[in-house]
């Protein structure tokens, strides 16, 4: 198996019947702490408080059958393509060699 990043295509809809998928960018932060996350798509807004205590009060509802990602403290996840692969003959090499080429010795000879 072989996972590519970065892929312009986003393999899980194929159905046509998916939910539209939108990603929530964050607003702005303000001063109590509390993010407002926007979508650029819809117009769906979104404050969310982390602490004390979690709370999300939806500002604008935008889309409702859409989903929404994002909005996770601004972690972003690229789109993830997962290809059976047929000539990832030795995919530990593969890796091996990519550890090399950062610098990291897998084998740990280095001690
Ligand atoms: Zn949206």
């Amino acid at each position: 198996m072989r996972v590519r990043t970065g892929g312009a295509s986003l393999v899980f809809e194929t159905s046509g019947r998916q939910p539209a998928r939108h990603e929530m960018v964050l607003d702005e932060t303000q001063p109590s702490g509390a993010e407002v996350w926007s979508c650029p798509e819809c117009g769906r807004r979104i404050a969310v408080q982390w602490s004390p205590d979690y709370e999300r009060v939806v500002l604008e509802p935008g889309d409702g059958r859409a989903i929404h990602a994002g909005g996770t403290g601004g972690v972003r996840i690229g789109k993830v393509e997962v290809v059976p692969s047929s000539d990832a003959a030795a995919p530990d090499t593969a890796w091996r060699q990519w550890l090399a080429d950062s610098g990291i010795d897998w084998d740990g000879s280095a001690a």
